[in-house]
Formats: structure tokens, C-alpha cells, sequence
């Protein structure tokens, strides 16, 4: 009778798009904002989220509160970055007593190395973006099986947007001159961007943003921008903007729009999602680039 019971409720999840109403939803807890967003898109009404580091937010620095290990405590799934973007998870989920599935969202991708320590900046290439989808694909089926076609559906859905996001954010780019494509930013979070559409972006501060630029770091920056001609420079939405405000009235150059690296902006803003906040930084950029009278063609 159970087995037949099972069959028939593979059955209808078969037959509709959208769970039985019935159907359970995960509890899951994401680390920062833009997991979050990857997994409302691929998880929709599946998943009942709870996210951690919010917009605008720096999780590199990030302290988690009491409110955070509660969450944890009750979760089915964590979804976490991974390549030591979050210093302070294994703190947390110990003190949570949290024992289900922890998913590394950039499981399988190819790490940028920085001396010994991984890049974790990851989602910043769209082609690892759609790693990350799959890898949170896989777990929320797993986890919420009733809602495997629809989470499939949006999933693929998700991913298409993401390929056709990249073919724009390439076109941005197509028609800048090699001397063209260098950027000054406060700390080195786009280095998987700028490997996967041809931008060198040059930091003063390290992959994060515990550590403070030293002054030989600014120096060898301000001086990088004057042999080199850069005039694009940019501040960041999670750092503080005296750093490149600093280094610009030394170096000179041109302040661009604010970059979103390690976080999505407030929500009803111009970057509070995965795709827009990917878009604004492309055009951002780009428009910067263009505007540079030194190096235009
Ligand atoms: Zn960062």
C-alpha cells in the first residue's frame, strides 16, 4: 500500500509543473545575497529562505548574530559560497548544532589562485554562475523531491537568461581597444570578470576586504595608473570609497558608477538581482571605459 502510495505521489509530481499544494518547503539558509537570489530564482515557491548577509553588506567582515545560528539550527539545506569567502561559517555552524547538507554553491568550478588562497569571487563569471545554479539545482531537488520538475523548469529557464546575459555583457565590451580595458577598484573581487571578458582590474586592497591597503600598495597603484593611462576608477557598494577617492586625487582619473561585488543593492534598486546587478556593473564599466579620451579609437 506504501509503495503504492509513493508511486502515485511520483506520479503527480510528474504530471504538474507545480508541487501539490501539500508539498513541503525547504528550509534553506543562504550566506549573502546574491546565493540568495540564484536560489529564489531556481528554487521559487519550493524554498522558504532565510539569508544571511544582506544588500550592500560585506560578508567578508561579517558577524554572524544569535538570530543567524537560530536560523541555521532549523534549516534543511545551507548554501554557502565556499572558497573561503566566508571566514566565519564553521564558527556558526558549530554553534548552531546544524548537522544536515551544507552545499559549497562554487562545487566544480575552476579557482583563480592568489598566491596560495583561492579567488572566491566566483560569480562574478557568468559561466560560473550557471555552475553555481546547477550545483543549487541539484540540491534542492534532492532535498524537496515533490518539486523536482518544477525546480528543473526554472532552472533551465534561469540558466537561458544567464547565457544570453553573457552574450551581452561580451558585446559591451567587443569594441574597446587593448589599451582600453584596464580599472582601478578598492579590493580584488572581479578578477574572475575580468579573465572571462578581457578587463584587467587592478586593487590595491587583497581577495578581501579584512585586510587594509597598505600605503606601498597605494603608491604602487598610483603609479601603475600613471605609466599605464588608466582613468577608469570605481568604488564598490560594500567598501568605504576613500580609499579609490584617495588614489584618485593623487593619480588622477575618472570615479565611474559604483560596482557591485560582493553584494546585490537594496531591493527595488538597479542591481538587487543576480542578472541586473551583473548588467549594471557590464554597462558601468564599459561606459567608463569608452569615455577614456587617452585610449579611444
Ligand atoms: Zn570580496
Amino acid at each position: 500500500m506504501r509503495r503504492l502510495l509513493a508511486v502515485f505521489i511520483s506520479f503527480i509530481a510528474l504530471c504538474t509543473a507545480t508541487a501539490p499544494a501539500w508539498a513541503q518547503r525547504v528550509r534553506v539558509v543562504t550566506t549573502f545575497s546574491v546565493l540568495a537570489d540564484i536560489v529564489r530564482n531556481v528554487g521559487g515557491d519550493a524554498v522558504e529562505l532565510t539569508n544571511l548577509v544582506g544588500p550592500n553588506a560585506d560578508a567578508h567582515v561579517y558577524e554572524p548574530t544569535p538570530a543567524d545560528a537560530r536560523a541555521m539550527a532549523r534549516a534543511q539545506v545551507v548554501i554557502v559560497n565556499g572558497l573561503g569567502f566566508e571566514g566565519w561559517l564553521d564558527r556558526l555552524i558549530a554553534a548552531s548544532g546544524y548537522r544536515g547538507e551544507v552545499l559549497v554553491a562554487s562545487k566544480s568550478i575552476t579557482p583563480r589562485m592568489l598566491g596560495d588562497h583561492p579567488d572566491p569571487h566566483a560569480w562574478q563569471n557568468l559561466a560560473n554562475g550557471q555552475i553555481y545554479v546547477s550545483n543549487i539545482q541539484r540540491a534542492l531537488i534532492k532535498a524537496a523531491p515533490l518539486y523536482a520538475s518544477a525546480i528543473r523548469q526554472r532552472g533551465e529557464r534561469y540558466t537561458a537568461a544567464l547565457q544570453a546575459l553573457e552574450q551581452e555583457v561580451r558585446d559591451a565590451f567587443a569594441k574597446l581597444a587593448p589599451e582600453a580595458r584596464r580599472v582601478v577598484t578598492s579590493h580584488d573581487a572581479f578578477g574572475y570578470f575580468g579573465a572571462a571578458y578581457g578587463i584587467e582590474f587592478v586593487a590595491p586592497q587583497g581577495w578581501s576586504t579584512e585586510s587594509e591597503a597598505s600605503a606601498r600598495d597605494v603608491a604602487r597603484i598610483v603609479q601603475q595608473i600613471r605609466t599605464q593611462r588608466v582613468r577608469a576608477l570605481f568604488v564598490e557598494n560594500i567598501t568605504d570609497a576613500r580609499l579609490i577617492k584617495r588614489i584618485q586625487a593623487e593619480a588622477g582619473g575618472v570615479i565611474g558608477a559604483t560596482l557591485y561585488s560582493d553584494a546585490l543593492s537594496a531591493p527595488g534598486t538597479s542591481a538587487d538581482t543576480y542578472i541586473k546587478m551583473f548588467r549594471h556593473n557590464a554597462q558601468a564599466l564599459s561606459a567608463a571605459l569608452r569615455a577614456n579620451p587617452l585610449v579611444s579609437r
